[in-house]
């Protein structure tokens, strides 16, 4: 290539990668750069081979800089390109790494199912169940029971989990339990002892910690396979009580985490002490995470591996025992944390809290479990849109519950039928009303055709009055003499407030009037068409009050909104209307 034509290549690659690379978490990859050099500039079609050394390098070089370098660097030398980018709105996913090259993506959801699932839960489920679906691959539900012991599984929480990914709208292609499969893990372990690969490790704990840290072995680390293989039996067999037999992966003992140095594999839990939800005192000796998450991702098939960056060691860990038994690791995509502030997300918080009896039950609307969110009426696509909007970068990510309505507001907003729910109710009489009037209040501000609730207020006795209920915090003494508008219905002026009582006489029937003089837009119900409503908060605190008796046509799960309340799911309707607190 001339030195001209190479200048000009190597400036038209550098922005490719660039713009690339910002697309991505600031790591460009060559083969879309590639992709894109081609579509450009055919004349390389027939000289790929030369230049993707030159690609190569100028990715290499693109991605040595932080993401906020590269971002710099484009929006210095190709702000164009940037507003583009922000018009286009919808965000979707980066594509996966090497997707190609693999005839089906498949990933995996992996929960222990020692509590519900929570917002925590949501990045890992929703993450990988749309790259499974945008690759058109599979989607696998695994569940992660193997320690009975300190993360002891229960039975209805496996239940739970799947209700909630139906809920979410994540369906599993496949399901498998890990406590099905402990013989698989065990033929792998002894291949892995037969081979010298790894031991059965006898010593004291703090023995073998003393040895690891020095980066020295223990004495059982040099025993004979044969020997390991006798003691691997015994374990089985039980000659072995819990604590004083471990089967540990051989590593490099240098190896600069001393964390990943001669990993635990296999443990021996007592099984009468502490029997199995599902298998009851069967095993005595269980496979640790990194032995049964690694064995299993690889005879799942699993191509992706997208999980929270606290796994990076796991990784580091399960290549040694990969490379023993001949096996290529997946793809591993492992992203920042989501903190959700405010939200209770800890699951020993959460199981400790229903314990001592602090929520009422795993749908307290205090927590952030799936359970409680969909009591409340929080959607699934809320949540969806919200965890793809993150996407899957290496970044720690802060969110709070205000970005989670941000994105419900936007599902509800437009579905959810409009009705008054008068909270602290106070009776509100109305004198000298001069004729009958009649109120249409739209079910939706935007949807006519949704139709209308329809109230006529006749004026009674030698006052002409009519009574109504409105919300004590619309009303009080400092209001006397205020002109109110009862909201689609006439202007009045307050005379007398008293504690669950007020007076007030008419004043006209034009808006017009009520927004010359900034008076205060209140909501109504007219006394008798009313029904009791009670509102469970988010703080687990109740909004007691009055809705329109024609609530009563509600169903439990539909979603509404109170106006100049909030959005609340109906929970029950009897009598009375129990409703939960969506959100403002
Ligand atoms: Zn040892």
């Amino acid at each position: 290539m001339a030195p001209k034509e190479n200048t000009d290549l190597r400036e038209l690659v550098r922005k490719i990668a660039l713009l690339n690379a910002v697309k991505h978490d600031g790591k460009a990859q060559s083969g879309p750069v590639v992709g894109k050099i081609l579509g450009e500039r055919s004349e390389y079609r027939t000289k790929v081979k030369e230049i993707s050394t030159l690609i190569n390098e100028v990715v290499n070089e693109v991605n040595s800089l932080s993401l906020d370098e590269q971002m710099r660097i484009v929006a210095k030398e190709w702000p164009e390109t940037l507003v583009k980018e922000k018009a286009e709105g919808e965000k979707h996913l980066p594509p996966l790494p090497n997707a190609a090259d693999y005839p089906q993506v498949v990933t995996r959801y992996a929960p222990n199912p020692d509590c519900v699932l929570h917002l925590g839960s949501a990045r890992a489920i929703v993450l990988c169940y749309e790259y499974a679906c945008m690759y058109k691959g599979k989607f696998i539900l695994r569940f992660e029971d193997t320690d009975p012991k300190l993360k002891r599984p229960v039975l209805e929480f496996y239940d739970a989990i799947r209700d909630d990914l139906t809920w979410l709208g994540c369906r599993p292609d496949e399901e498998y339990i890990q406590s099905d499969r402990i013989p698989l893990y065990y033929e792998y372990a002894e291949k892995l002892l037969k081979d010298g690969n790894a031991y059965v490790c006898t010593c004291l704990p703090q023995e073998f910690r003393k040895k690891i840290l020095a980066s020295e072995p223990c004495e059982c680390r040099d025993c004979p396979p044969k020997e390991n293989v006798a003691r691997w039996r015994r374990m089985l067999d039980g000659g072995y009580k819990e604590g004083e037999a471990v089967v540990r992966v051989k590593t490099d003992l240098n190896h600069p985490n001393p964390a990943v140095r001669d990993w635990p594999a296999l443990r021996i839990i007592n099984a009468e002490k502490y029997p199995h939800p599902r298998v009851g005192s069967k095993y005595k000796v269980w496979p640790l995470y990194n032995l049964a998450a690694g064995v299993d991702d690889h005879l799942m098939g699993v191509t992706h591996v997208i999980r929270g960056k606290e796994h990076l060691t796991n990784q580091v860990r399960q290549e040694y025992m990969y490379r023993y038994l001949g096996w290529k690791y997946p793809q591993a995509i492992h992203y920042g944390r989501l903190k959700i502030t405010g939200a209770h997300l800890s699951k020993s918080k959460i199981v400790q809290g229903i314990r001592e009896g602090l929520f009422t039950d795993w749908d307290d609307p205090r927590l952030a479990t799936f359970a409680a969110l969909r009591r409340r009426g929080i959607t699934p696509e809320a949540i969806k849109k919200m965890i793809i909007d993150v996407g899957p970068k290496t970044s720690d990510v802060v969110l709070s519950w205000e970005n989670l309505y941000a994105y419900n507001r936007k599902i509800l907003d437009p579905i959810a039928d409009r009705y008054f729910f008068v909270q602290n109710p106070v009776e509100l009489t109305v004198n000298q009303i001069p004729r009958m009037f009649s109120a249409k209040l739209r079910m939706h501000p935007d949807s006519p055709e949704r139709g209308f609730r329809e109230y006529t207020i006749h004026p009674k006795g030698r006052s002409s009055s009519a009574t109504f209920w409105i919300s004590k915090k619309d009303i009080d003494v400092s209001k006397i003499g205020a002109m109110l508008r009862l909201m689609e219905l006439f202007n009045v002026r307050i005379e007398k407030v008293n504690v669950y009582s007020a007076e007030a006489s008419y004043v006209s029937e034009a808006y017009e009037e009520a927004r010359n003089v900034k008076a205060q837009l209140i909501h109504w119900v007219p006394v008798g068409e009313d029904m009791p409503c009670q509102v469970v908060m988010p703080d687990a605190t109740m909004a007691e009050g009055i809705a329109e008796g024609i609530c009563r046509r509600l169903k439990p799960d539909d979603v509404i909104q109170f106006e100049r309340f909030g959005f609340v799911r109906i929970d029950k309707v009897n009598d009375k209307i129990t409703a939960y607190f969506a959100q403002k």
